[in-house]
């Protein structure tokens, strides 16, 4: 770890350094309120915790190279945030105490949109739902979704190559992105804020940045993608009596839906009812309980005839027996009904007791036997852990989720966790999967990662961190 330790910045950081920051940011630019830094040392929704005593938040791009250079030259190290919704330990800071807070949050101006050429240019603070917001006023979609959109920035988004809703159809953060404006550790600008969809000249640079959890540079600002806003949107819940009947109802949909499907989520049905008995005034989609259930959104460009479809392409599989029951949204107020059931699983698991989470990801034909197999293998290990699957296994990402059994304590659960993640990443490899689908590596998968993926890779990942960041000094420890 590089840095002088900032737990008492006023004594341990170089001298001079805070007159410079604020020569450089001015007063609203920085802080070192041990209450206001305490909050943003603490993921939001997720698990980890560290320690910080210093805020930087400049007004600009000029002030976030101002102060990066700085920060190189002091050897000062940054973990750059968004809106601190990550859940794997990279946007908050260590426990050394070492890493000072760059806030992203005062750069949220949207600089430009052209619906002729289906593009909007955002600077990194903006929060995602109003750049969705900002492509609906010009009748367009943005479509990255995800639960977290009221909160996350785009700057996060595109550092951690969020996936969310509609990847089945639109891809994840990464190809939604034309073009990135960023801050490399030195100060250096690296303008990519282009806004072309083919341009062939040599590396792909924007690439490096994306997904790469703010360890090679601090976005500033990227152009982004838009697409036509579908007039007509069906949403359907339904029951299917396996996750092989799930994956097989996809691909027959797939086959007469085509690309108008958006969403193909995958809820087990304990998690289901946990949801019902969580939310107030939630009501159950379906007449009876199924074991599993799957939502499913299509949409076009037309104004009408999707609705027919839908439903006679559904009629079609449960004559073949992959759906025994079933829902269509009839109105907005339903549609968002649906959505919200399927986005309060992590809140309404919290309540019920301690889970341990995992993001991964398999092809999608290796589901049924991942669900099955792990079944087997954690109620052996566990007994009486409730297996709570869940996620866009249209995109085979499970968000597999084990809830503590009745009659164990909180800690006696959550002691076993190392040895949980470990059983359920080999059986994610072992089916050719990912131990990370969609939330990054961070910290907390930071050792797995290093142990899991093959020796050259780890060697080129290195080399482009010490090319990008030679001195270390962004969010070291993250990644690698
Ligand atoms: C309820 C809920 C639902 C969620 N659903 C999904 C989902 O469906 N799909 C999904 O992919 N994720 C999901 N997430 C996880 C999270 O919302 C995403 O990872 C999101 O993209 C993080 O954005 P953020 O602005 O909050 O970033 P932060 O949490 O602040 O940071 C995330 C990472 O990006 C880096 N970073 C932030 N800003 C910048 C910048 N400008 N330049 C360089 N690096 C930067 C940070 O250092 C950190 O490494 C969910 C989270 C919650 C709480």
């Amino acid at each position: 770890m590089t840095g002088a330790p900032l737990a008492d910045p006023s004594a341990d950081l170089p001298e001079g350094f805070l007159a410079a920051v604020d020569a450089c940011l001015g007063p609203r630019g920085w802080s070192t309120d041990a209450g206001r830094i305490a909050e943003l040392c603490v993921e939001r929704w997720g698990t980890a915790r560290g320690r910080s005593g210093l805020l930087l938040r400049p007004g600009s791009v000029a002030e976030v190279a101002a102060v990066l250079r700085l920060c190189h030259d002091a050897g000062v190290a940054v973990v750059p945030q968004g809106g601190n919704t990550g859940l794997v330990g990279a946007g908050v800071p260590d426990a050394s105490g070492r890493l000072a807070i760059l806030s992203l949050a005062r750069l949220d101006r949207i600089r430009a949109v052209d619906p002729l050429n289906d593009t909007i240019t955002v600077e990194a603070g903006c929060v995602l739902a109003r750049v969705q917001d900002a492509a609906a006023a010009v009748d367009r979609l943005f479509p990255l979704a995800l639960g977290a959109q009221g909160t996350c920035q785009i700057g996060g988004n595109i550092a951690s190559n969020a996936g969310g809703l509609n990847v089945l159809r639109y891809g994840m953060a990464r190809a939604l992105v034309l073009g990135l404006e960023v801050v490399l550790a030195d100060g250096r600008l690296w303008d990519g804020l282009r806004s072309l969809r083919k341009d062939n000249t040599g590396y792909d640079l924007k690439q490096l940045f994306i997904g790469a959890e703010g360890t090679l540079g601090v976005i500033t600002a990227a152009v982004l993608r838009l697409f036509p806003r579908p007039r007509e949107v069906q949403t359907a819940w339904l029951a299917v009596p396996s996750p092989q009947a799930a994956v097989e109802l996809l691909a027959h949909c797939r086959g007469q839906l085509g690309e108008t499907i958006s969403s193909f989520e995958l809820m087990a049905g304990g998690l289901v009812e946990l949801v019902l008995a969580y939310l107030p005034g939630a009501r159950a989609p379906l007449a009876r309980p199924a074991a599993w259930q799957v939502l499913i959104e299509v949409g076009w460009s037309l104004e009408e005839g999707l609705a027919a479809r839908l439903e006679a392409v559904l009629a079609a599989a449960m004559e073949q027996g992959l759906i025994s029951d079933g829902t269509l949204a009839a109105s907005e107020q339903q549609r968002q009904a649906l959505w919200t059931l399927r986005e309060s699983p992590t809140d309404a698991m919290a309540h019920a007791g301690a889970v341990l989470r995992h993001d991964v990801a398999v092809p999608i034909s290796e589901v049924p036997a991942l669900i099955a197999e792990g079944e087997t293998v954690f109620q052996t290990l566990l007994p009486g852990v409730r297996i709570l699957p869940f996620g866009h296994v249209g995109d085979g990402n499970l968000h597999y989720n084990l809830l503590q059994p009745p009659d164990w304590s909180a800690e006696a659960f959550l002691a076993r966790k190392a040895e949980v993640q470990a059983r359920v990443f080999d059986l994610v490899l072992a089916h050719g999967g990912s131990i990370s689908a969609e939330h990054g590596i961070g910290r907390l998968k930071r050792d797995e990662l290093a142990r899991r993926r093959p020796a050259v890779d780890l060697e080129l990942m290195r080399a482009l961190k010490t090319v990008l960041d030679p001195r270390g000094i962004l969010n070291p420890g993250a990644v690698l």
